[in-house]
């Protein structure tokens, strides 16, 4: 599949990577279709985001279509439309069990700590899934 990588600061390509499969029983792999550049993709892109490690497959505001889940989700299905908030939180640690998992000790943000969304395909834990539940498509 295709996907946006920066290489590092300055250096964009549009490269072919493997194609996210599922590993977890709570993964969902969605089927990327629309985006959203932010401000820290600049940042990334320009080498002043502190946070960004390289080479690093942006994108951190995106949503699309449910391809496939794994074995233990079930609150989304394939062909939902989705948005995923790119904040991976371990869960357990004093900030997650307090409710504030955007400052988890182990915080990951997808498109900038570890791969995002700016490519064809992408995997998420289903706790980061939301379901747009719409009267209009
Ligand atoms: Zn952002
Ligand atoms: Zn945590």
């Amino acid at each position: 599949m295709k996907a946006i990588k920066v290489i590092k600061p300055f250096e964009v390509t549009i490269e072919d990577v493997e194609k996210p499969v599922i590993s977890q029983s709570d993964e969902v792999i969605i089927k990327v279709t629309s985006g959203g550049i932010c401000g820290s993709d600049v940042g990334i892109w320009n080498g002043s985001n502190s946070l960004a490690t390289y080479p690093r497959l942006i994108g951190h505001e995106f949503g699309g279509i449910v391809e496939s889940v794994g074995c233990s989700v079930t609150k989304v299905k394939p062909g939902d439309k989705v948005a995923v908030d790119p904040v991976i939180s371990c869960g357990h640690c004093y900030a997650c069990r307090i409710g504030r998992h955007n400052v988890c000790s182990s915080l990951e943000v997808m498109g900038v700590h570890c791969d995002g969304g700016f490519s064809e395909y992408v995997k998420a834990p289903e706790k980061n899934i939301h379901v747009f539940h719409t009267d209009f498509d």
